[in-house]
Parts: structure tokens; C-alpha cells; sequence
């Protein structure tokens, strides 16, 4: 049976959320396909921020205390709300930090080279920015990076296979880094066997949740992780250097942060102001200084959406517009050597669909200049991300008929095959 544009159509009457479309600040002739990069700005999100500009400009000084969302209890108040987006305890989430400044508080934290257990595994995939962390990590406690970051090698270049994560945890492993889902091919991992196998080899295990917070749920009571971070900027919503998240396990609470700052203080003995820092119990210890309350502001809005939509949902319709663009795109492009990267099978698969092309780079230009948002990763991947927000499926049906046309009449062969500064 070949798709045709009524079935889009009939999928988009069907959609419980499409009324949330209206939510979004979307462009008129143009299909954004990047939500998993930069999340679109949401009218929420908008009043949210002004909404707190408006409790610095009549509260001034009283805005920690005072007002609507007072900002000395907001970083707790947002964690508590986030804690619902990946199943775990209001007191084990807090709104801080940034997802690489967050895995150096988390490491900073958790990493003790001793009792010979000095290495720390992550793989060969993994976001850039997580490997400068641990490698700086490591050599802050005088140890050499070469020596003691494993990377676990993928078979084909995008996927990782548990096994092999779980054969190179040995007695000399400390702890296992990890994304949930792999920000090129979207490979969703299986979070419960490897934190199952690291615990009953005395393995701390985290996790970095960039590509899948605000996308899929999670059930951490379940999981059981050691601890968590990310970034609020992607499938969250909240805007460029928006204000991060980290999750600590409760069974940690009480750990010294490793990064130790007045925030980190116990609420009520902050402004004791004793040179003995009583940190908190919960994790609000792992906050450093003063929160970016103006960064921090629009997650409020964001959230707003979570709450009232749910995040099983927003997984629902994610995978239906996931799994109606790859039928799209074998039906129309099998002629033009694309090949679908990402796992197919919904639970090993995230929020975006990965597809690899040699002419990749020129494709996403091409695509730009006829009103699509794609984004284009080395070596030769195209990631589009549908958001279950924001994306129709009308939208999915329009997005492979432009790429259809662009290979068809050769329009990518105008660019050059490589990619901007930012891409
Ligand atoms: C987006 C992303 C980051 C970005 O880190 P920031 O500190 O927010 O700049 C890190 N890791 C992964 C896996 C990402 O996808």
C-alpha cells in the first residue's frame, strides 16, 4: 500500500496535540526539523520571561522571596517539575548548571581513583564536549586520560552494542558515562541492563540525557542510576543557554560536591553565612553559586506544556511521526542511495530519524533553501527531528517530497559537499 498526502491528512486529524501547534512561534513556509539542536520558542515560554523580568523590574531585591516563582527556591521548585519527565523523585532533580558543567560537578563528585578502580568508560560516539569533561577530570586527580578513559568501539560507526559496554567494565572501572540516546544515529541504549551490570560489578553509573529529555520518558525509579544530566535547550524548549538539569540518585544524597559553592548549602543556613559549608541533602547540594534566574525563567513556561500534555504522549505521537517519515522515505527515495542509520524498533530508537547520504552536507543546504530545517552531522548525516509539539504530519509528507524533488532535479549539486561553522 503506498502512502499518499490524505493519509498525512487523516493522521493529523487524529492527533490529540495538534492543537498545540498554536503554542509554538512556528515561521510561515517553513518545516523545522532541528527541535532536537534548538527547541522552538513557545508563547508560555515567552510570558514566562517576561513574566520574571516584570518580578526584577517591581520586586527588586524581594524577587528572591517574593512573587510568583520567588528565585531563591526556583532551581528546586523546576527539578521537582522536571522529575516527572524521567520518573524519579522531586528531591533528586534540580534545574542548574549546563549538561557539561553538570557532568564535571557529577564527576567531580563521584570520581575517586582509589582501591584501583581509576577508569572511567564512555565510547566513541559520544557528544565531544562529555569526553573533554571526563579527560579534564581525570587529569585533575594527577591521573593521565590516555591511561585511564576507555572508550568502548562501535562495529559500524553509529551504533553501540550493550554487550561490549558491559565486557570492558572490569574491577579497575570507577564509572560508565553514557548518553541515553546517541546524538547522530538517535540509538536509544538500553539503560536498565547496563546499569544492572555496572551495579553488580561495584560500577558507578550516569548518564547523559541531551537527546532524550522532553523526547521519551524515562522510569529512573526503575533504571536506577547512579546520577544524570542535560540540557533544556533541545526537546525542552527553553531557549539558547537555557539553564541545565541533573538528576542524583537519593541513595547518594548526603555525598560531598565536588564542586562546593553557597548554593550548595542547605537552604535554611545559607545566609548563616558559616565558612563550614552544611550542604544540602537532596540534589540541590550539586548546585554551585547563584542560579541564572533570566535563563532559567523560560523553563517555567516550558514545562507548563509537559505538565498539561504529559510526556508519555509526546513519546506517542514522536514515534508515529518517526515512524511515518522512514515508510516516506523508503516509498519515495529508495532510488537515491539514502540509508535510514537509526535503529528502527521504537525502543531502540529516539526522537530524531538519522539518515546517511555521501552528498549529506549539500542536501541539508539544499533542503535550507527551500524551507527545511534539517541538521547535518559528520560524516554524512542528515538528523530530522518531527516534534511532537509542533511537527504535523502533513509537514513529514511535504519534507520527503522536497528532498524527493532536490535528488530528482540534482538541486544539491548547487552546494558545495561541506558544512558551515555552526551545523
Ligand atoms: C547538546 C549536547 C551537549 C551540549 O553540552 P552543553 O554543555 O549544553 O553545551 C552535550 N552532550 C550531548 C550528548 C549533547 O547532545
Amino acid at each position: 500500500m503506498l502512502f499518499t498526502i490524505n493519509d498525512a491528512k487523516e493522521l493529523d486529524q487524529k492527533d490529540v496535540l495538534s492543537t498545540y501547534r498554536n503554542e509554538f512561534y512556528l515561521k510561515e513556509g517553513v518545516i523545522y526539523l532541528d527541535g532536537n539542536s534548538l527547541g522552538l520558542l513557545s508563547k508560555r515560554a515567552e510570558e514566562s520571561v517576561l513574566s520574571l523580568l516584570h518580578s526584577w523590574k517591581e520586586l527588586a531585591i524581594e524577587g528572591w522571596m517574593n512573587g510568583a516563582n520567588p528565585w531563591f527556591y526556583l532551581s528546586e521548585k523546576l527539578g521537582a517539575k522536571m522529575a516527572k519527565l524521567i520518573g524519579a523523585k522531586e528531591s533528586e532533580v534540580l534545574v542548574t548548571g549546563s549538561t557539561t558543567i553538570n557532568l564535571h560537578q557529577l564527576l567531580a563528585t563521584f570520581y575517586e581513583p582509589t582501591n584501583g578502580r581509576t577508569k572511567i568508560i564512555a565510547d566513541e560516539l559520544t557528544f565531544p564536549s562529555d569526553i573533554y569533561a571526563i579527560k579534564s577530570q581525570i587529569k585533575l586527580k594527577g591521573l593521565s586520560p590516555e591511561e585511564q578513559l576507555v572508550q568502548v568501539k562501535s562495529k559500524d560507526g553509529y551504533l553501540l552494542d550493550e554487550d561490549s559496554i558491559i565486557e570492558a567494565m572490569d574491577e579497575q572501572t570507577s564509572i560508565v558515562v553514557l548518553s541515553s540516546v546517541l546524538y547522530r544515529s538517535g540509538q536509544l541504549l538500553n539503560m536498565k541492563k547496563l546499569v544492572e551490570a555496572a551495579h553488580q560489578r561495584g560500577i558507578l553509573i550516569g548518564f547523559d540525557l541531551a537527546h532524550s529529555i522532553g523526547a521519551l520518558p524515562h522510569n529512573f525509579y526503575d533504571v536506577q542510576p547512579d546520577f544524570a544530566f542535560w540540557c533544556n535547550y533541545k526537546y525542552v524548549n527553553s531557549g539558547p543557554g537555557s539553564v541545565g538539569g541533573l538528576y542524583v540518585n537519593e541513595k547518594h544524597f548526603g555525598k560531598v560536591p565536588g564542586i562546593a559553592g553557597w548554593f550548595s548549602s542547605k537552604k535554611d543556613k545559607q545566609f548563616d553565612m558559616e565558612h563550614e559549608l552544611d550542604h544540602e541533602f537532596s540534589a540541590g547540594a550539586y548546585q554551585v553559586g547563584t542560579p541564572h534566574i533570566l535563563s532559567t525563567a523560560p523553563i517555567i513556561g516550558s514545562l507548563q506544556l509537559f505538565e498539561e500534555v504529559g510526556i508519555d504522549r509526546i513519546r506517542q505521537k514522536s514515534l508515529s511521526l518517526t515512524d511515518f517519515l522512514m515508510k516516506l522515505i523508503d516509498q519515495e527515495l529508495s532510488t537515491f542511495s539514502f540509508s535510514i542509520i537509526n535503529p528502527k524498533l521504537a525502543e531502540h530508537r529516539g526522537g530524531h530519524v538519522c539518515l546517511h547520504h555521501p552528498e549529506a552536507a549539500s542536501i541539508c543546504k539544499a533542503l535550507k533553501a527551500n524551507g527545511v530545517i534539517p541538521d547535518y552531522r559528520e560524516p554524512n548525516l542528515i538528523r530530522l527531528a518531527p516534534i511532537s509539539f509542533y511537527t504535523s504530519f502533513e509537514e513529514v509528507w511535504q519534507t520527503v517530497q522536497i528532498l524527493k524533488e532536490i535528488m530528482v532535479n540534482e538541486e544539491y549539486k548547487k552546494y558545495q559537499n561541506k558544512r558551515d561553522v555552526i551545523a
